[in-house]
């Protein structure tokens, strides 16, 4: 089920183990956390990040905070972006993370 991978971002590239689930691939990676990509995004994935490598901080926070309320985020084409950007370190410095109570 378990197939050795890279880590899909970008700016990482660390070698990891991919789980198969449904329509899905499970990602813990050490450096990221733990993610879901859809695999029609995963055949994409690589080439997408590369295009948009001022949205991986972004990202990484967003997966972060997700981690961190116990998610794992599903990363798809589009709302990825959406998501990044939201968690983008802003130019006034807020954290839209922080708005979420728990
Ligand atoms: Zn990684």
């Amino acid at each position: 089920m378990a197939k050795q991978e890279r880590c899909p971002l970008a700016d990482c590239k660390q070698p990891l183990e991919r789980a198969e689930q449904d329509d899905s691939y499970f990602i813990q990676c050490p450096r990221c956390g733990k993610f879901v990509i859809s695999q029609t995004f995963g055949v994409s994935v690589h080439r997408e990040f590369l295009d948009h490598m001022d949205l991986m901080s972004g990202l990484r926070e967003f997966i972060r905070a997700e981690n961190e309320q116990g998610n794992s985020p599903l990363l798809i084409t589009q709302r990825w972006q959406i998501d990044a950007e939201k968690y983008k370190p802003s130019v006034w410095g807020q954290k839209p993370a922080e708005a979420k109570g728990e």
